[in-house]
């Protein structure tokens, strides 16, 4: 049996259409409440903003359809999944200007030390584990395929699954390839490795650099010397080069602003690249770099913006609402509308893009 990733995408598509709970969200419920600040908790802030403006997710935890799947058998036992839903679910009620996310806030902070304290954290670290820990909240297992008809990189997949899916890995995870050539006897090998985002290194001493060349430089070869080939059964220099092996429907970059600097090397300090990127707001086209690219790209729907510096930083969110088919600023308890030209700036820090609603 192949399994179509997207199944379950159109499946909540479709209940979007019909469902009585959704009509009643689009017309009572705007998605445009604040998020209060708890004390330094912008970076948590900014990462539900762009989560609760990704429509299937939203629509999943408004119709309920998550409580289908709440799984307690891991170490979070549903619970992050279960307040998420229920601050989404405020979000979208439109009777509130701003609320606290006081227990989701708690619930994380029990499974992880670093984000209880009332220090300001970084939003990738938050939105990376708080990804697997929703798929881990909301897994179900599926019939699993057949090995023997399964091609490399969908039997890496599926060792990567164990038959155990969720809505969150459907949506955010894709899968890297990467191969390593001997440059002597060019044999090769591959390993393959999911991600709920791409971290890209940014071209250093740029002022300013495109989304593509930040993608052309994470994907290109380097030079790996004193690998050992098994052909050559010597040290031999190697080729190392990544692949996208699958592309999910939601794609989310993330720029590695910050930096060890290597001259402060000794006391752990921080720096900030601030280079302006360019990255397209409708159709990026991801056709040139990933096996499966969708055939309409890529559309941004969120932003996750960094301010200031490692130490004294705030976070901002960028998002289009699927609702009014504007943008706006969630920064914190406030949300304003912006014009789609203040999108693109050198705050911009991770980029949510769709290819859901292109058809
Ligand atoms: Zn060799």
């Amino acid at each position: 049996m192949r399994l179509d990733p997207l199944s379950m995408v159109y499946k909540v598509k479709v209940r979007l259409k019909h469902s009585h709970s959704i009509i009643w969200l689009f017309k009572r419920g705007r998605g445009l409440t604040g998020l209060k600040n708890l004390g330094n908790t912008c970076y948590m802030n900014s990462i539900i903003q762009c989560l609760n403006n990704t429509a299937i997710l939203v629509t999943y935890f408004c119709n309920g359809q998550y409580l289908e799947h709440v799984n307690r058998s891991h170490s979070t036992r549903g619970a992050i999944a279960e307040e998420l839903a229920a601050v989404v679910r405020a979000l979208w009620s439109g009777q509130y200007r701003f609320i606290a996310t006081k227990d989701l806030r708690n619930e994380v902070g029990k499974h992880q030390r670093t984000f209880r304290g009332s220090e300001q954290q970084d939003s990738h670290e938050f939105l990376t584990i708080l990804m697997d820990w929703l798929h881990l909240d909301l897994q179900f297992s599926i019939k699993p395929p057949l090995k023997e008809s399964l091609g490399a990189s969908e039997r890496a997949w599926h060792e990567y699954t164990r038959s155990r899916e969720s809505l969150v890995l459907r949506l955010f995870y894709g899968q890297i390839r990467s191969t390593v050539r001997c440059t002597v006897c060019a044999a090769s090998s591959a390993t393959y490795d999911s991600f709920s985002n791409l971290s890209l290194e940014l071209p250093p001493h740029a002022a300013r650099c495109t989304l593509a060349d930040c993608l052309k430089l994470y994907l290109n070869g380097e030079t790996i010397p004193g690998w050992n080939c098994p052909t050559c059964k010597e040290k031999r220099d190697a080729v190392k080069k990544l692949d996208i092996s699958r592309l999910p429907p939601v794609l989310v970059i993330h720029f590695k602003r910050f930096y060890l600097d290597a001259k402060d090397y000794m006391c752990n300090a921080y720096r900030k690249r601030q280079t302006y990127i360019d990255f397209p707001l409708e159709g990026l086209d991801m056709g040139q770099l990933a096996l499966n690219c969708p055939a309409n790209g890529y559309d941004l729907y969120a932003v996750s913006n960094h301010y200031g510096s490692m130490e004294g930083g705030h976070y901002t969110a960028y998002c289009k609402s699927s609702v009014y088919g504007k943008w706006y600023k969630y920064d914190d308890h406030l949300v304003t509308e912006i014009s789609p030209s203040e999108v693109k700036s050198s705050a911009a820090y991770i980029l949510f893009y769709t290819s859901c609603d292109r058809t």
